[in-house]
């Protein structure tokens, strides 16, 4: 048999990269020999993080092949999985989301907690296990949690995520303002992506009942500056409700200077949107003070809706 495989998401973010490297170093050190691997392409922020805490990024995969043995972190939904999922043997999974469209033939390792980050929940299980976190794995788990918090802005935060980012910035020797504020701006450089890569970037498939819908988002210093390619990012979007039979499609422009998103929506179910958010769409766009996160604050609204 070869070797176990940990992933992540599709699309993967800060979290899903780091917890991936993170979990196979940790299982390493418990005495099983399990690999990194990666869904897609690494996205700024996440480069930044690797290259300043030089650390190789994991190999890519297109696929999982039947009875490949893996591990999950980050996602259980198998919309956001490698492709042929269903016929891997999933032995494990650390995540912070909800469970949806999930199951094995087989009893496994299962571990979620309403954190706000994965690495939170990794970082408890070197401490369950008694195993030491190394300076880099540190950094990592750092990278991640400021990614998935916003620097700890995002309501998802919790005291949890919050005590972790202080301990291991210690053994990370960082310091997480001054290194988490660098390492948001290095991913909100999008000026050389095309709008269909803009949309891909850090995008969700997500059931809503029985509707398909997509929730992308990007994080920018200026909401304006992204505004400026409203056309072109538009017509990608509805050129992919067309191709994947989507009934609604959002796109979410986060400032994380000042904690507020701008979203584009397209798709015929918008009506979920501006009855979730009881705001009319104006030019198909709405301005969502105060929201920052896709998890707590736009899918359970939308789920509410549908
Ligand atoms: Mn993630
Ligand atoms: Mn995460």
């Amino acid at each position: 048999m070869e070797e176990m495989i940990v992933f992540g998401h599709k699309s993967p973010d800060t979290d899903t990269i780091c917890s991936a490297i993170v979990m196979s170093d940790l299982q390493g050190k418990l005495g099983k020999k399990v690999k990194a691997v990666r869904l897609g392409e690494l996205n700024k922020e996440t480069e930044y993080a690797l290259k300043y805490l030089n650390v190789e990024k994991p190999e890519i995969i297109s696929e999982v092949e039947n009875g490949q043995e893996v591990i999950l972190v980050d996602h259980n939904e198998f919309s956001q999985s490698a492709n042929n999922i269903e016929n891997a043997k999933i032995k494990m999974v650390v995540d912070h989301h909800r469970i949806c469209d999930f199951q094995t033939a087989e009893p496994l390792y299962y571990r979620a907690e309403p954190v706000g980050c994965t690495c939170t929940v990794l970082y408890k299980l070197y401490k369950e296990n008694n195993v030491e976190v190394s300076e880099k794995m540190a950094g990592l788990m750092l990278s991640a949690i400021i990614s998935d918090t916003l620097l700890l802005k995002s309501p998802t935060k919790t005291d949890e995520d919050e005590k972790a980012v202080k301990e291991l910035a210690q053994i990370a020797n960082l310091d997480y303002q001054t290194y988490g504020l660098e390492m948001l701006k290095a991913g909100t450089d999008l000026s050389d992506f095309s709008a269909k890569e803009l949309i891909g970037l850090d995008c969700k498939e997500c059931a809503l009942s029985d509707k398909k819908a997509k929730i992308a988002q990007v994080n920018t210093a200026d909401i304006n500056d992204m505004m400026t390619r409203k056309a072109e990012i538009e017509e990608t979007m509805k050129k992919d409700i067309e191709e994947n039979g989507l009934d609604l499609f959002v796109f979410v422009i986060t400032d994380i200077i000042n904690s507020n998103s701008q979203a584009i929506v397209h798709g015929k179910e918008t009506a979920i949107f501006e009855k979730g958010f009881n705001k009319k769409l104006e030019d198909n766009t709405a301005f969502l003070p105060g929201v920052v996160s896709r998890k707590k604050q736009i899918l359970p609204v939308l789920q509410e809706n549908a």
